[in-house]
């Protein structure tokens, strides 16, 4: 994979090194986390629910546009080629793709959906259409997930972009509306659908992206190896010992890696409707 060419974003918020302003733990603060939880936090979160977190207070203002570090630049240019992606889709259908803002922090910061913690790992606010990355998530997908490798950070990358593309479609409402109003499997159901669409999605950035970015075999086994290691199973397995899916929010990891894998062949998101499909 080789970013050289890739135009950077300038849609990125830079927040490292600021701290965090405001505190004061309040128990409101727990419900928008759980909720920000189920909304979009990823791989690590589930090794992380019982955190306790506090109520945004303050929204912090970051330095605006691509940072000039190397791991900086690396996550503006991966949400540039997303922009480059996405934009033309959105375009085939007469439709207009309204970027998000990729907001760079260190151990926690405030969101419109509560307050952002790097053990959450990353995740996407649909509040104030940002995603959030701790850049220290990649250092752990190599050492503690065994997923190293550019295209496979880039897909975390992607995957948040995904849900961002399920704000803009109304995908992210059947989520919003169900939650307190339906048992919680049935809510995890809806919540595995999600996640496996915006894998899916990341798997259409992939196919298009993959030219311009010199994709090769070996940065897809990258990628189907990062899917799989951060499967809910493999989680579970590895966080309780056990595997209990009923309580999965993200799939497992033999269904990430096929809507991955689904995106990426073919390069249409029609092709990533989770909701309607009979099998997952
Ligand atoms: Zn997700």
């Amino acid at each position: 994979m080789d970013l050289g060419n890739q135009r950077e974003s300038s849609n990125v918020e830079d927040r490292r090194g600021m701290g965090m302003v405001g505190g004061g733990l309040g128990v409101g603060g727990v419900v928008v986390a759980l909720v920000a939880y189920f909304l979009g936090f990823d791989p690590g979160t589930a090794l992380n629910v019982a955190e306790q977190v506090t109520a945004p207070h303050q929204m912090q203002q970051g330095k605006k546009g691509a940072p000039a570090d190397e791991n900086g630049q690396f996550a503006a240019k991966v949400l540039g080629s997303t922009e480059g992606v996405w934009g033309s889709i959105f375009q085939q259908s007469n439709a207009q793709y309204r970027a998000p803002t990729l907001v760079l922090y260190e151990r926690q910061t405030g969101s419109a959906c509560g307050r952002g913690q790097s053990a959450m790992g990353p995740f996407y606010c649909p509040n104030d259409e940002k995603l959030y990355l701790d850049l220290s998530f990649f250092r752990d997908m190599q050492a503690r997930f065994h997923a190293p490798g550019d295209f496979a950070r880039a897909y975390v990358i992607a995957h948040e972009v995904g849900h961002h593309v399920q704000k803009l479609t109304g995908a992210f409402r059947r989520l919003e509306s169900a939650q307190g109003r339906v048992p919680e499997a049935e809510y995890n159901r809806i919540s595995v659908r999600m996640e496996l669409q915006a894998d899916c999605y990341a798997g259409v950035w992939g196919h298009h992206a993959g030219t311009a970015i010199q994709l090769n075999s070996g940065d897809i086994a990258a990628a189907l190896n990062a899917a799989t290691a951060i499967g809910d199973d493999r989680l579970q397995q590895q966080s309780q010992g056990r595997v209990v899916p009923e309580s999965f929010t993200h799939g497992s990891s033999e269904q990430r890696v096929r809507w991955f894998k689904r995106g990426l062949d073919s390069g249409r998101p029609q092709d990533c409707d989770t909701f309607s499909a009979a099998a997952l």
